[in-house]
């Protein structure tokens, strides 16, 4: 049995993929780790946890060694807002972090997945939907970095044979842990605004349609295309990846079917509307569907109703 890491472990998505990948392959088995400390009560303390810093070359070589790490789940970045307020870290984490893990994993061949984003486009991709195989020329130093992440684990994977798999998440919806300072960040706050205050301001236009995934989906994209045959693979890294598209003005609409007197009020932020205007608005992840049988199980609606639910649980 080979020990699984994950990098980044603390974020939106570390924190549901670590107790799925616990309950896959036993608590002891997966070394979840972060740049943080974990705050008490956090998943990640159910079972081994280290502060690990990716950029940290010959450290991260040292715990794939200690630990005998067979698969690395590599999660930490920064994402796009915080990148455009901070690009030299975000070059950092987003560019020398990848090439050490994937470094470490080429000297003890290891598997790595490696997320992508639908930041990976830019505002001369067509946008509705955006094909699998298409121009990338983001105007984000977020894109830029998820561009080159994704030519490097190519190079990886065709230089040296290394097992690296990825998928282009689109926004994530969950309620586990907060976003990290993303463009869809809205899609998430809204939930605890609704249930707060009954009202939501929100930071991009109310037709701003961008693909999204509630976050059960993505853990099991994620654990379903590590799983998958290699042969029946043709790309292997950098799946399109979606289950629906929507805009503020419909997601607001759609929590007022539950909360009749929720009000959306509208407070454009540049910086992250011009990034969203540069995103597809829809994905074809037809790829994904025929190379390994992606199938999303929740939309707009099974969503919606889901948040609600789980973060009202967890209020009481
Ligand atoms: P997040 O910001 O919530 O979490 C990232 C984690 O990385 C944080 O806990 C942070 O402390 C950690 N980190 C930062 N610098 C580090 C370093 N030097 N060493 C170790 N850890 C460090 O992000 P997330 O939403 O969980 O995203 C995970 C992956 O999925 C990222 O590659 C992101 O680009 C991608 N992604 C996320 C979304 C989304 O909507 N959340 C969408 C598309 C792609």
């Amino acid at each position: 049995m080979t020990r699984v890491l994950v990098t980044g472990a603390l974020g939106q998505v570390g924190s549901e993929l670590i107790p799925a990948l616990r309950g896959l392959y036993g608590s002891e088995e997966v070394l979840a780790t972060d740049i943080r400390r974990a705050p008490p009560g956090h998943p990640a303390l159910e079972g081994p946890y280290e502060q690990l810093d990716c950029t940290n070359g010959p450290a991260l070589l040292e715990f794939f060694l200690r630990h005998r790490v067979g698969v690395v789940y590599h999660l930490a970045a920064i994402l796009s807002a915080r990148a455009e307020a901070e690009p030299q870290l975000a070059w950092r984490v987003n560019i020398e972090g990848l090439h050490n893990v994937l470094e470490a994993a080429r000297q003890v061949g290891a598997q790595v997945f490696v997320p992508s984003s639908i930041a990976a486009f830019g505002p001369n991709t067509p946008r509705d939907p955006t094909p699998q195989d298409t121009l990338q020329r983001p105007n984000t130093l977020y894109g830029v970095t998820k561009v080159a992440g994704e030519l490097l684990c190519d190079y990886y994977a065709h230089r040296f044979g290394l097992d690296v798999r990825g998928l282009r998440y689109p926004g994530l919806i969950s309620y586990t842990a907060p976003p990290g300072g993303g463009t869809t960040d809205y899609a998430v706050e809204i939930f605890y605004h609704a249930l707060q205050y009954d009202r939501y301001t929100c930071f991009l236009a109310p037709d701003t349609r961008l693909p999204m995934m509630y976050m059960p989906d993505a853990i099991r994209a994620t654990l379903e295309l590590m799983q998958a045959d290699p042969a029946r693979l043709q790309h292997r890294n950098a799946f399109n990846l979606t289950a629906f598209s929507c805009t503020p003005a419909e997601l607001a609409a759609e929590i007022q079917k539950h909360r009749p007197g929720f009000k959306m009020y509208y407070d454009i932020d540049p910086v992250r509307q011009a990034i969203a205007d540069s995103w597809p608005r829809t994905l074809d992840d037809s790829a994904a569907r025929e190379e390994w049988g992606w199938r999303p199980q929740y939309d707009l609606a099974a969503m919606t109703k889901d948040m609600l639910e789980k973060l009202a649980e967890r209020a009481l």
